[in-house]
């Protein structure tokens, strides 16, 4: 029996999680499910977003699995995402992206992984208000190190990227390729334009490739890896990121998968790993029975490895893949990209108990 905490979220979150765990539930594998609410509907109760109890569950599992939970826009609440991560250092978001048939997208043979780092970069949130103390301290400082000048109705942001943060994140992606049987590294950045942070990514993406020669490496510039991804995917393996490059690309390559409704993530650290969804709580098909479930199965899929229950992850896999190549029962999104109507459809629960009489 496995301790996991789920978290169902908001938006979509609740009947995508459902739709996961009856299909996790439906492999056999004993799961003790410790059901905890989180996001903007907690607030009135327990005056925050992410209440205490809920970290202190996590914490007691070291795994959880969630539904996206949507950041309240003015509150001054920061996302629980995000600060979730924060909370237990999980420093490495890993989304492989692989192609199947009938997914709807325009590629066949896309198999690769982003590993994102998660705790620094823009995503630190050290963000100052234009006009704010803060503001214009910051450009005194810049002004006097012969930089800028900074415009005095400039809203500054920082991008911190350390030599310790940049070197475990690198070292997990090649750990990460050894353990997944992958053969190349590929380190993204721009670090022609951002010397000082991206080109220390670089510098010790470098020095870590070295230890590593059993696994080839390359570095690419964050542009040119958005073309390459779009005109040649096969190029790519493993792809390790800075934070906010991690979050743009690993968007791009679920639309190389056909789409956000299919790509599956985990966030792990020393201290514990939560799976979820690439996509957000997409807001507009709430509650409507549409939304694609595959990314969270996919993501429960990550778990089971996780945890060990590496046949029961297989049989998920194998059983969304039979679902989605026999193209009767598919969602929406994917009926949409593969005939150009959603028409002859089926709904997010039916979706799941397909690939329950696939398992
Ligand atoms: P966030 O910033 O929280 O990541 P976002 O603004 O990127 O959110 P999402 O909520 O991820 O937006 O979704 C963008 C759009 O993609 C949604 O509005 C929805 O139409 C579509 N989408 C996302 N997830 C799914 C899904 N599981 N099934 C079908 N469509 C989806």
């Amino acid at each position: 029996m496995h301790d996991v905490v789920l978290i169902p979220g908001d938006g979509i979150g609740p009947e995508i999680t459902s739709a996961m765990r009856r299909v996790v539930e439906a492999t056999g594998v004993g799961i003790n499910w410790n059901v905890q609410e989180a996001g903007a509907g907690v607030i009135d109760e327990y005056g925050t977003p992410l209440p205490d109890h809920v970290l202190d569950a996590v914490r007691a599992t070291g795994v959880a699995i969630k539904g996206p939970i949507t950041t309240p826009v003015g509150t001054g609440f920061r996302s629980v995402n995000v600060a979730l991560r924060r909370a237990f250092d999980l420093y490495a978001c890993v989304r492989p992206c692989v192609s199947q048939p009938g997914d709807g997208s325009r590629y066949e043979n896309v198999d690769l992984v982003i590993v994102r780092e998660n705790t620094e970069d823009l995503y630190a949130g050290i963000e100052y208000d234009r006009g704010s103390e803060g503001a214009s301290r910051l450009a005194e400082v810049i002004a006097a190190s012969g930089q800028g000048p900074v415009r005095e109705d400039a809203a500054i942001s920082i991008k911190p990227i350390s030599e310790a943060g940049s070197r475990r994140i690198v070292t997990y992606a090649f750990e990460y390729a050894r353990a997944n049987g992958r053969k190349k590294v590929t380190a993204v950045h721009k670090a022609n334009i951002m010397k000082a942070t991206d080109g220390l990514f670089l510098r010790v993406a470098r020095e870590v490739a070295a230890g590593y020669p059993d696994i080839e490496f390359n570095d690419k510039i964050v542009d040119a890896t958005c073309m390459g991804l779009v005109m040649n995917p096969d190029d790519f393996d493993v792809l390790v990121l800075p934070n906010l490059y991690g979050d743009i690309v690993s968007d791009l390559c679920a639309g190389l998968v056909g789409g956000l409704g299919m790509a599956p993530g985990a966030n792990i650290g020393e201290q514990g790993a939560i799976f979820e969804a690439t996509h957000g709580s997409a807001p507009d098909i709430a509650g409507k029975d549409i939304a694609n479930p595959t990314a969270e199965i996919l993501s429960a899929a990550m778990m089971l490895d996780h945890l060990g229950e590496h046949e029961a992850a297989g049989r998920i896999r194998a059983a969304v893949r039979a679902t989605l190549a026999a193209g009767e029962k598919v969602t929406g999104d994917v009926r949409r990209a593969l005939t150009g109507t959603a028409e002859g459809c089926v709904g997010t629960q039916a979706f799941a108990d397909a690939v329950i009489e696939h398992l």
